[in-house]
């Protein structure tokens, strides 16, 4: 916990599941959070919960501006970043139809715009850290982006989209910036409560509700995965519950 005293993290998506989750686990590790989600009041309540100067910040990844406001608070006030955890996203599954347009859009922009533009707003405050301690991206994929079937084609391109710009990214940034694609397989969150099309979202739900594995548990391989000596990048971790096919 001392190496990372002083050390930022900015995590998108904190306000719930995994980001939420990571939020706990980096701060037990000793990095002061930025937490960035939609959702002001659960990151307010969760950064009190922190008590350890961590901050929330109101920002959807969406909107540029808001993730540029974001970067400056996080510079202003913890000043500068050490690890970005891109993790914000939504899972909009239903079958490929018109009807779904607006999710397909959203999940692209959300999923892999979102990140690619948390990205390129923070590199700056990365780098500049990672010139003296060294700086982590950390990218939230999924099995998805492994393994595509019928109903999940537009989440998983997103998902093999990031897993693909993640790859070129890690090659431009070495050795100064360690970039870890982390795919999970089935996660106890919310994440299928938002699907919009009813009957989709109640056999995701159905499935998600036996979930075994939880939140904290990817944290944990998150905290793992930073806390390696600086000479060792762990590039890629693919993980599902024992029992997912
Ligand atoms: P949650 O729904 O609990 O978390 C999603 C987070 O993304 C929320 O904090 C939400 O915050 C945030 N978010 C959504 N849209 C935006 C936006 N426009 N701007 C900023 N933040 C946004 O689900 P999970 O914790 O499960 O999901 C986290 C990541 O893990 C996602 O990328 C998901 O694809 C991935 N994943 C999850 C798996 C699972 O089984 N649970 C498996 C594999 C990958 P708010 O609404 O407040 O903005």
């Amino acid at each position: 916990m001392s190496n990372n005293l002083g050390r930022v993290a900015v995590v998108t998506g904190a306000s719930s599941g995994i980001g939420a989750a990571t939020a706990r686990a980096l701060a037990a590790d000793g990095y002061r959070i930025a937490l960035l989600a939609r959702r002001a009041e659960r990151i307010s309540v969760l950064a009190d919960d922190l008590d350890n100067g961590s901050i929330a910040i109101t920002a959807d990844v969406t909107d540029r501006d808001s993730l540029l406001a974001a970067a400056k608070r996080v510079q202003d006030e913890l000043g500068g970043t050490d690890v970005l955890v891109n993790n914000a996203g939504v899972m909009l599954l239903g079958p490929f139809t018109s009807d779904q347009r607006d999710d397909h859009r959203h999940m692209i922009e959300v999923n892999l715009l979102g990140a690619i533009t948390a990205t390129e707003v923070f590199l700056d405050q990365l780098n500049t850290d990672a010139a003296e301690r060294g700086g982590d991206i950390i990218n939230i994929s999924s099995v998805a982006g492994r393994t595509a079937r019928a109903g999940n084609g537009v989440y998983a391109a997103t998902k093999w989209g990031l897993n693909g710009w993640s790859e070129a990214l890690r090659q431009e940034l070495l050795p100064n910036v360690r970039v870890t694609l982390i795919e999970p397989g089935v996660v106890a969150t919310e994440l299928p409560n938002h699907i919009t099309h009813s009957e989709t979202r109640q056999g995701v739900q159905k499935l998600y509700s036996q979930a075994e594995v939880t939140a904290e548990d990817v944290a944990e391989i998150i905290a793992f995965t930073l806390s390696r000596p600086r000479r060792l990048a762990i590039n890629e971790i693919l993980l599902r519950p024992a029992g997912q096919a």
